[in-house]
């Protein structure tokens, strides 16, 4: 009703200005070798917030060309790290200073709520981008003992031309996890971003050559996955290739990288995480910190808590209790102050998510709030809750990346984690419980990259983030990252006459 409300007013001006729209390619923004544009658009109205360069098979080549020659003969890779260290830290104040904009235009274009970029993402970016400065000056190799009288160097070299893949969910966050640890290592970097979402990186690129990044270094290329995407993971120039998506596109380009040059791959893919409550929580606590699990960033998380498992016990006050915090939930424009949910990110989407919902109708679950759009402008819809979900149905199994919490009944420990693991992802989950031996057989039973124990989402630039089975293939953040971005040479030398 107050949710309604809000999404039928008239959308609020954003308050920045379009600045960069075209390509950046060798420290210039450049229109697309086709002279092509697409546009962008605001996820409130479906209305156009403005037509970008729409790179494709030729952009990427000249990216990818400057990002070589930046790395093989420019000042990058030859500098030393604590002059990278202070181009990184130099960027990180400039987020800071321009983190009003740059928050207004990630929630423009992305439906993110103003509260959400402008006090944990921007401010995360930052954060991050000072992590991996840090980095930069403590990369280095070992000395290793050998058998025989040989001297021998294991060197950490940067690998090159990294190619990046981004999505939509969180452009800035996504463009911070992957073109820090690549620059701190002394990379060069080809970033792709995701069609929907092209502006954030635009800006904050403009920002990182302010700092002193030479040109060359990064190369962003806004285009469709099947054109500048395919293009950039199949090309003969590119040392390595991150990709963060779903798990279909990550078949796709880890193909891609296989059949061109063996590029080596890390993929951040899908997930259905479970979140499981156990009889002893506290279910006020627990309905509130699944439900932010959940409907976190308009559910388009890749890590969302999408399976609430509830022990019998305290079933249905759960439930009862997840269905009034549903209807509470603050649905509206993203730019108003106190909103807990914007519009979804596009047209398709909205839709795919609404056929989820019927689909949970039709399997038979018990839709207990929400089921519908908000409005009859933009991309909103309803916190959305079912109860009784069976584990078969497509609600249960598939990631439906929206604003639908399904609600799973179970009795034991044991069944809880056959249950949970029975899935081809395998990214994160939630345990909530007293009991400190639940915790703990949980968190070693449960093969996903992350459990959060009676929390959820924590994220910080030092921890480890990635999946197991079908939700990914290495890691990112932490100093597990810069493993992606260094190739290591061994150096072997005789040593006459040792006196040791
Ligand atoms: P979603 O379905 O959520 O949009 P995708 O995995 O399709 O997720 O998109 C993630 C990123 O992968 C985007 O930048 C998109 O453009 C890119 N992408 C999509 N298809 C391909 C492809 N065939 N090759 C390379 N990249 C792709």
């Amino acid at each position: 009703p107050a949710a309604a409300a809000a999404a039928t007013e008239e959308p609020i001006q954003p308050p920045v200005d379009v600045k960069y729209t075209k390509l950046l390619i060798n420290g210039n923004f450049v229109d697309a070798a086709s002279g092509k544009t697409f546009p962008t658009v605001d996820p409130r109205t479906g209305e156009v917030i403005a037509r970008v360069a729409e790179g494709d098979a030729e952009d990427i080549d000249r990216a990818v060309v400057a990002a070589r020659r930046a790395f093989d003969e420019g000042p990058w890779p030859r500098m030393t790290a604590y002059e990278r260290c202070r181009v990184l830290l130099r960027f990180a104040d400039l987020i800071e200073q321009h983190a009003e904009e740059i928050a207004a235009l990630e929630t423009w274009d992305g439906g993110k709520t103003l509260d959400q970029t402008s006090e944990t993402e921007v401010p995360m970016v930052a954060r991050y981008m000072r992590y991996y400065a840090g980095w930069a000056d403590k990369i280095h190799g070992l000395v290793v003992p050998a058998d025989g009288r040989h001297h021998v160097q294991v060197l950490h070299e940067p690998i090159g031309v990294a190619g990046q893949i981004i999505p939509w969910n969180f452009p800035l966050l996504m463009f911070a996890w992957k073109v820090g640890p690549a620059l701190a290592c002394g990379n060069a970097v080809v970033l792709k971003t995701a069609e929907q979402t092209p502006l954030s990186a635009l800006f904050v690129s403009s920002l990182l050559h302010e700092a002193g990044l030479p040109e060359g270094v990064l190369n962003v290329v806004s285009g469709f996955g099947p054109t500048a995407g395919a293009a950039l993971s199949s090309h003969m120039g590119v040392d390595k290739l991150a990709f963060t998506g779903s798990t279909g596109t990550g078949k796709i380009v880890l193909e891609l990288a296989a059949r061109s040059n063996l590029k080596p791959v890390t993929l951040e893919l899908g997930g259905k995480s479970p979140f499981i409550v156990m009889d002893d929580a506290d279910v006020d606590q627990a309905v509130e910190l699944a439900h932010r699990a959940l409907f976190f960033n308009q559910g388009q998380c890749c890590c969302a808590g999408s399976r609430t498992f509830v022990h019998e016990r305290i079933y249905d006050e759960f439930v009862e209790k997840a269905k009034a915090r549903a209807l509470q939930r603050v649905v509206g424009d993203p730019f108003r102050r106190g909103v807990e949910q914007g519009p979804q990110i596009d047209a398709e989407q909205f839709k795919k998510i609404l056929r989820y919902v019927k689909s949970g109708v039709d399997s038979g679950a018990t839709l207990v709030a929400g089921g519908d759009r908000v409005g009859s402008r933009g991309f909103y819809i309803q916190p959305t809750v079912f109860a009784d979900v069976e584990d078969e149905t497509k609600i249960a199994q598939d990631e439906i990346f929206g604003p639908v919490q399904s609600i799973l009944k179970f009795s034991t420990v044991e069944e809880v984690v056959r249950r949970a693991n029975a899935t081809p992802y395998g990214l994160a989950a939630g345990v909530f419980t007293r009991s400190l031996d639940a915790a703990n057989t949980m968190a070693r039973a449960l093969r996903v990259g992350t459990v959060w124990v009676n929390c959820y989402d924590v994220f910080d630039a030092a921890i480890p983030f990635g999946g197991y089975k079908m939700s990914g293939v290495g890691r990112e953040k932490g100093f597990y990252s810069l493993r992606n971005y260094l190739q290591t040479k061994a150096v072997v030398t005789p040593i006459k006459d040792a006196a040791w």
